[in-house]
C-alpha cells in the first residue's frame, strides 16, 4: 500500500465502470444506485435476521443472492454490500495463504470506497479544497454522506496521487491500541517486536489519544505533535462510536504540508518521545515509590486470545454455521 501511494488504478477503473453502467451522475451514490449495481451483476440482496455472526454478509453464488444482516443502520448498508460486490466483481476465489485473505479484504474495502466516493468526483472537491487551504476531512464525509473513517481512509487512497501529499492515517481504541495505521509520509508507527503495528499501543501524546481527552468529542480536533525522530506533523481526529466501545480516526501531514489544511491555526501542540518509556509509559517516581511494595493488578487476559478463532477456508469464519445458514435458506426459498 505504501509503495502504491495507497492507490489502485484497476480497483478506480472497476468502480467507475460500476457506477457508469448504472449512471452516476454526481453527488452522493444512493442505496438505490448500489442495489442497481448488484442487480447488473446478476444478484439480488436479501436482509435476514439470522447472519451468522462471525460474518457481514453470505454470497450465494449458486443461487445468485447476498445475504446481509437487518441490524445495519441503512445509511451504511452500502458498504457492506459493496464489499460483499467485491468479491464477484475483483474474481476473488478461496483465499489459499492468510496473506491472499488479507489482500483480498484490502480489495474490497478499497473497491466500497471507491465507489462511494468516486474518484473523479472526490478529486475535484479536494483540489478546490486545496486552492483555497481548506482541506477537511468533515467537508469530504459530507460531501458523500459516508462515515468519518471511510471518508479518511479514502482522503490517503487520493492523497498522495492527485494531491501530491503524503500523510498517515490511524484507527485507535480508547484503550490506546493501535487497530489500522497506514503512513507513506514517515511517521514512525508502535510496533511490537516482531514489527506488528495492530494491538500495540499509541503515544498517549499523539493526537489519536489526546482526542479522547477533549471536552467535546464530536468535534474535530487538531493538533501538532513534535517526535523525537521524524520533526513536526499535524494531525486531525476524530472520535467515533462502535459496539466495542470509542475509537478515534486520524489523518495526519508533515509540518510542511499543513498549509492545505483546514485547522492548521490550532493553538494545540505536543510531544513525544516515544519509544523512549520515559515518555507516557513509566509512571512518576514520586507514585513509583508510594504504590509499587502495596499494588498488585490482576491483568485482564484479551479476549482475542480466549476465542480460538474457527479454522479452515475463511480465517475466523465458522463454515458449519455458514453452510448450514445456507441450506437453511435455500431451503425456505424453494
Ligand atoms: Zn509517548
Amino acid at each position: 500500500m505504501r509503495v502504491r501511494g495507497n492507490y489502485y488504478a484497476e480497483l478506480e477503473s472497476e468502480a467507475h465502470s460500476l457506477l457508469a453502467a448504472v449512471g452516476y451522475a454526481g453527488g452522493p451514490v444512493s442505496q438505490q444506485l448500489i442495489s442497481n449495481i448488484a442487480e447488473k451483476l446478476g444478484f439480488t440482496l436479501h436482509y435476514v435476521n439470522d447472519l451468522p455472526h462471525s460474518t457481514r454478509s453470505v454470497i450465494d453464488r449458486r443461487n445468485k443472492r447476498i445475504y446481509l444482516g437487518t441490524s445495519l443502520p441503512s445509511r451504511d448498508a452500502r458498504a457492506p454490500i459493496l464489499r460483499a460486490l467485491a468479491s464477484l466483481v475483483c474474481r476473488h476465489e478461496e483465499p489459499s495463504s492468510y496473506g491472499e485473505f488479507l489482500r483480498q479484504r484490502v480489495e474490497a474495502n478499497y473497491l466500497a470506497g471507491a465507489v462511494l466516493l468516486p474518484e473523479l468526483a472526490a478529486t475535484a472537491l479536494l483540489n478546490e479544497a486545496k486552492k483555497r487551504r481548506e482541506i477537511s476531512m468533515e467537508d469530504l464525509r459530507d460531501a458523500f454522506g459516508v462515515s468519518y473513517e471511510m471518508a479518511a481512509h479514502r482522503f490517503t487512497n487520493l492523497a498522495t496521487t492527485h494531491l501530491d501529499l503524503d500523510v498517515h492515517f490511524m484507527k485507535v481504541h480508547e484503550s490506546g491500541t493501535l487497530i489500522k495505521a497506514y503512513e507513506n509520509d514517515g511517521v514512525r508507527f508502535p510496533s511490537d517486536a516482531l514489527g506488528n503495528l495492530e494491538g500495540a499501543m499509541v503515544c498517549r501524546n499523539w493526537t489519536a489519544r489526546t482526542v479522547f481527552s477533549q471536552p467535546d468529542l464530536f468535534n474535530p480536533w487538531y493538533q501538532y505533535t513534535d517526535t523525537s525522530e521524524g520533526g513536526t506533523y499535524w494531525c486531525t481526529s476524530r472520535v467515533e462510536k462502535a459496539k466495542e466501545g470509542q475509537y478515534s480516526v486520524s489523518v495526519g501531514v508533515p509540518f510542511d504540508a499543513v498549509k492545505w489544511f483546514r485547522g492548521r491555526e490550532t493553538p494545540h501542540r505536543s510531544r513525544s518521545f516515544c519509544p523512549d518509556e520515559r515518555c507516557c509509559r513509566k509512571a512518576s517516581d514520586v507514585l513509583t515509590k508510594k504504590w509499587a511494595p502495596s499494588a498488585w493488578p490482576e491483568a485482564a487476559t484479551p479476549t482475542s486470545l480466549l476465542a480460538a478463532l474457527p479454522t479452515g477456508t475463511f480465517p475466523g469464519v465458522d463454515a458449519h454455521e455458514v453452510y448450514g445458514f445456507l441450506e437453511g435458506h435455500e431451503r425456505n426459498s424453494v
